[in-house]
This record gives structure tokens, C-alpha cells and sequence, in this order.
């Protein structure tokens, strides 16, 4: 099938949000903010006839997230649905309330791969962030019982203005928990994000200095421990090609069935997303209007249109573009050749100075 330019091939990744619920309640989380509640979540049937057809479709890899996926009772029967698919699973995980013997039961199941969040590098400065007591110890004894099972463990940092500052005791912490790999993430300034804005965005300068303090360490660590980071939106020239392009090479999966095209995508108005429970993954992929509506670059305007970088960024973050102009086909705010780059500038300067107590993320 040919939208514009581009062929539109098969999916690699799903990124399923078996549930919303969490028992933590960090400001930035990447939930929508009209959280879906338990009530409307599908069943365990549903979720195995998803990764079916996922894998029916060409999907290689799951990414099983939440809200915190372990507050499903049933993980360990989907993994090892999973497995039997031969789909190789990553659990995306705030590791608390989970025991030694479930993660021994995880493994079992099939698990692959555990990225474990980790909002700040001590104990009162995670669990403030978190907004939940004793979420760092449970976390350090996830990390260890994830490495003594031989499980590959990422650690997961979300970075902003309470944490930016201790970027080199988050790096040394998941060397020392004996992760593999260290994805450093910059708020996203949409949902949550967004709302609390003032309260987390960090200056230029903080972000500048951190950058510094990673590439010392990639250098330091190098061959123990890699380091993934790039510079945040707000600070960066230009956009970064978001989930690889809209409908390009992965998809999202809500707890109650509907497929979206990135896990922001419900934040655009006007746009409705099919669900799993009615229609098959491949009819919603190949066909839907709403994974059809971004793709390739027939739907993009000027400057995007013209630019030899539109099949590199594929225009931004289409979220991102929505939240800042109110229109989901602009370029990018993010990008310097956007009308609207000098005004985001502005907003960045200000929010960063601001000193607003943020909103933690509840139902
Ligand atoms: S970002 Fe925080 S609140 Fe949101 S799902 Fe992850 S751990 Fe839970
Ligand atoms: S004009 Fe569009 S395609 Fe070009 S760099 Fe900016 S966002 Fe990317």
C-alpha cells in the first residue's frame, strides 16, 4: 500500500498499556490525563488475541507498560502468550510490589528485557518525585532481583528541573545497580508534561551542563554501561522524527483496546482511533484514517514540504505541534525554521523561571 512517497510497511514494536493504574504519581507521566480506569480494561483473552495478530502483522518486539503492568494479576499468562509468539518482551516497569517470587515467575514466564523507572538518584528525592514513600527501596531490590535472575536490565531516567542536577549520581546509580544501559528522557511537554510545565521544565543552562556531565561518562563508562540521550525539545534546533514517523514503524495499544499511532495521540482534537476490540490490528494499521492522516509527507505543509530533512524528522511531534498551535499538520514548533520557534523560546525561559509546585498525575 502507498500513502504519498512511502510504502507503508509492517510495524516492529507495540507498546501496550495493559492498565493505567500505578501506585506512583509522577507529574510527567506519559498517560493521558483522562486516565482509562480498571473497569473498562480488556480482558486477558483480549490482550492474547492483540499480540497475536501483532505478531500476525510483523511485530517483533512488545514493550508491556502501564501504568505499572505488574497491577495486572495476569502478566505472567500474556508473557508467556508472548513468548510461545515468539515476540520478544520488554517490561516497562516502576518495580514496586513486585516480589522476589514474582519476578522469578516473570522470568519464567519468558520475560526478555526489564527497563525499570527511577525518578531521582536518593531515596527522598525519588520518592518525592514519585509521589509515594519507599518507592526507591523497592526499586533498587527489583534492580537486584532482575540482575540475579541473568534478566538484561535498562534503567529508565526521566529528566527536569528536581533531578537535572544530580544527572552524574543517576548515571552512577545504574552502573552500580548493574544495568546495561542508561536511557536518559526529557519530559515531554504534552499531558501531564504540559500541566505542569512550570514546575519541571529546566533552564538552558541546567540542560547544557547535563549534556556535558553524560558525555563524560559515555567516555568513563564505556563498555560497562551505555548511555542513551539527546537534547530535549525546547533546546534542541530541530525536531526529532517522533516513534520514527506517524504510522511508520510501531503503535500503541490502551488498556481498553484503541490504537494510536503514538501514546500522545489522543491529545490532538478531531482525531477518533479504532479500536482492537472491533476492528483487526492490521485493518487499523494498513486503513484507519487516523494512522493514515500523518504518514509519509503528502500531508505536510511548508517549510516542512520542501525541506531535505523531511524524510530524516518527518516533520516533528505531531502532538507537540497540536499542543503549541492548535494545529496538528504544523511544523513542529521545536523546529528553528517554525513561525512559532521564537515564541517557544520565550515560553521556555519563563517557565523555567517560574516556581510553581507541580500537579502529580491521579485519576
Ligand atoms: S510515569 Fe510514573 S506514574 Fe506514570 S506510569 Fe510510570 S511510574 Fe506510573
Ligand atoms: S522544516 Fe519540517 S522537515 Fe524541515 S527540519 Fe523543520 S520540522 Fe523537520
Amino acid at each position: 500500500m502507498t500513502v504519498g512517497s512511502t510504502d507503508i510497511p509492517a510495524p516492529m514494536g507495540l507498546l501496550a498499556e495493559l492498565t493505567h493504574r500505578c501506585p506512583l504519581k509522577c507529574p510527567y507521566c506519559s498517560n493521558p490525563v483522562e486516565l482509562e480506569r480498571r473497569s473498562v480494561e480488556m480482558s486477558t483473552d483480549d490482550w492474547k488475541k492483540v499480540f497475536s495478530q501483532a505478531q500476525a502483522l510483523g511485530v517483533l518486539q512488545l514493550h508491556l507498560s502501564g501504568g505499572e503492568p505488574s497491577a495486572r494479576g495476569d502478566l505472567e499468562e500474556i508473557i508467556a502468550h508472548c513468548s510461545t509468539l515468539n515476540l520478544y518482551t520488554n517490561l516497562i516497569t516502576a518495580g514496586v510490589g513486585i516480589p522476589k517470587e514474582r519476578w522469578q515467575a516473570l522470568a519464567d514466564a519468558g520475560l526478555d528485557h526489564v527497563q525499570l523507572s527511577v525518578q531521582a538518584p536518593t531515596a527522598e528525592a525519588n520518592d518525592f518525585v514519585a509521589g509515594f514513600d519507599g518507592a526507591f527501596r523497592a526499586k533498587i531490590e527489583s534492580a537486584g532481583h532482575v540482575t540475579s535472575l541473568g534478566l538484561p536490565l535498562t534503567i529508565n531516567a526521566v529528566i527536569h528541573r528536581h533531578n537535572i542536577n544530580t544527572i552524574e549520581d543517576t548515571i552512577e546509580l545504574a552502573a552500580s545497580c548493574g544495568a546495561r544501559r542508561l536511557e536518559v528522557a526529557h519530559v515531554q511537554y504534552y499531558g501531564w508534561g504540559l500541566k505542569n510545565r512550570q514546575s519541571l521544565i529546566p533552564t538552558r543552562e541546567a540542560v547544557l551542563d547535563c549534556m556535558a556531565k553524560i558525555e563524560a561518562a559515555r567516555e568513563r563508562l564505556s563498555g560497562s554501561l551505555v548511555i542513551d540521550a539527546v537534547v530535549p525539545d525546547y533546546y534542541a534546533r530541530f525536531p526529532k522524527p517522533c516513534m520514527g514517523g506517524w504510522g511508520a514503524r510501531s503503535l500503541n495499544v490502551t488498556p481498553s483496546g484503541k490504537v494510536l499511532p503514538c501514546h500522545a495521540a489522543e491529545t490532538i482534537a478531531g482525531l477518533t482511533f479504532e479500536s482492537v476490540t472491533e476492528k483487526p490490528l492490521a485493518e487499523i494499521w494498513y486503513e484507519s484514517e487516523s494512522f493514515n492522516k500523518f504518514r509519509g509527507t503528502t500531508w505536510m505543509p511548508e517549510p516542512c514540504r520542501s525541506c531535505d530533512r523531511r524524510e530524516i524528522d518527518w516533520g516533528g511531534c505531531r502532538c507537540q505541534a497540536f499542543a503549541f498551535t492548535g494545529r496538528a499538520d504544523a511544523t513542529d514548533p521545536v523546529c528553528e525554521k517554525s513561525t512559532f520557534r521564537n515564541r517557544l523560546s520565550e515560553i521556555a525561559e519563563a517557565d523555567a523561571a517560574a516556581e510553581e509546585a507541580f500537579e502529580y498525575r491521579s485519576f
